[in-house]
């Protein structure tokens, strides 16, 4: 103990600051720079601003970025921009996924967090930007005679119970809460949230390694629609942590479609792009199970 202590309140004040150091680590996750303001954000101000939106022109309909290998197989639709190879040739049962970043630092950092490490107030960040997401989503297509609406039903992907026993909560079910608080703010939103009509039969494996035509395999029967009535004859809004390859995307807007949901919108967190997964697939996965899509 170097530390002089001028006064009685000075050392109440220590005291006070190394329990507040102890039980709310004060340095951000990132730059290890110091957290100013009592937010609940594990980064600090400057790294929440310097998360990566993404940047590269991307596909309309699914938000992959188009880099070389995209370009050459790209489609101009008409009125709206550009398509990818996959949907092109495979139109996604959604009308349109969007992300607010992409998979890396900082981002991949508090999605880390919050599903590994038990960080539920995390949750409040990231389900701010994801409320812009949807609102950017929704002023971009609104305009269109079949753009999305904002009378929504808004579904959060299902864990399997297993899964959701083990880490107390399911990731995506805070997110949408967030984003949905955060949109009821401002005008114009009708938001019903549902997310017990969509429901997880089975846990599932690593989709990583696997072909586009396995993975679609390994999710079937996977995800059911426990309340058609709730989403029969109208529009969805399905949200999850992040987007990596889209089949759980596809496979739960299918699902919901089936149901007689009019329409779904896909929005997420984060989207990790094509060379990232492919990055993964030839790695080891990492032992936080960071690769393993569920
Ligand atoms: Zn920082
Ligand atoms: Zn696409």
């Amino acid at each position: 103990m170097s530390r002089v202590l001028k006064s009685p309140g000075q050392m109440v004040r220590a005291v006070v600051d190394d329990l507040v150091t102890t039980f709310f680590p004060a340095d951000c996750r990132v730059c290890g720079g110091p957290l100013t303001g009592a937010g609940l954000s594990p980064l600090c101000t400057r790294c929440l601003d310097d998360l990566r939106t993404q940047e590269a022109e991307l596909c309309v309909r699914c938000g992959e970025a188009l880099d070389l290998d995209g370009l050459r197989f790209r489609q101009q639709v008409e009125g709206q921009g550009v398509l990818c190879g996959p949907c092109r040739m495979a139109p996604p049962p959604f009308e349109r996924a969007a992300a607010w970043g992409v998979y890396a630092d900082g981002m991949r950092e508090m999605i880390q967090m919050l599903k590994y490490e038990h960080m539920d107030t995390v949750a409040r960040p990231l389900g701010a930007l994801l409320a812009r997401v949807i609102d950017a989503m929704q002023k971009e297509q609104g305009g269109q005679a079949e753009g999305m609406g904002r009378d929504l039903v808004v579904i959060a992907v299902p864990l399997f119970k297993a899964r959701q026993r083990r880490r107390g909560y399911n990731q995506s079910v805070l997110l949408a809460d967030e984003a949905v608080r955060g949109l009821k703010a401002s005008e114009g939103w009708r938001l019903r949230v549902a997310h017990s009509a969509l429901v997880r039969m089975r846990g599932t494996e690593s989709q990583f390694g696997l072909s586009a035509s396995a993975r679609r395999r390994n999710l079937r029967g996977v995800f059911a629609v426990a309340d058609p009535a709730a989403v029969s004859g109208r529009e969805v809004l399905l949200v999850d942590d992040i987007y990596t390859t889209g089949a759980t995307a596809r496979e739960c807007s299918r699902v919901l479609r089936q149901a007689g949901a009019s329409k779904v919108w896909v929005a997420t967190a984060a989207r990790a792009q094509k060379e990232t997964v492919a990055r993964w697939s030839s790695e080891t996965l990492s032992a936080r199970g960071e690769a393993v899509l569920v």
